[in-house]
């Protein structure tokens, strides 16, 4: 006999029948850990459960972050080359006027 390998939705679904998991028509969100209503998660049909893994205001926060990181990186992103563009300017200058 093999052991039986379920997905975290299928033993979610035994809890529920089991009486120890949050009730039907809840979901415990995977970011904040609280147990909420399932209209409190966008639709996700790729999951078996047909909800995204974490809540609305906890998806939105995660889009916040990344949103600022993008923007942190999009702006190292033009120090690093304006200091590129600063060094090849200061060398071609020496260039000119050099004798
Ligand atoms: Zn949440």
């Amino acid at each position: 006999m093999t052991a039986v390998e379920w997905t975290p939705e299928q033993r979610a679904l035994v809890a529920r029948v089991a009486g120890d998991g949050p009730p039907v028509g809840t979901k415990r969100c995977g970011g904040c850990g609280q147990v909420k209503p399932a209209t409190e998660f966008s639709r996700n049909r790729t999951r078996s459960d047909g909800l995204q893994h974490a809540c609305i205001p906890c998806q939105n926060a995660r889009t916040r972050e990344r949103s600022a990181a993008a923007t942190i990186a999009r702006t190292r992103l033009v120090q690093i080359h304006k200091a590129e563009y600063d060094a090849l300017y200061a060398e071609e200058l020496a260039k000119l006027e050099a004798p």
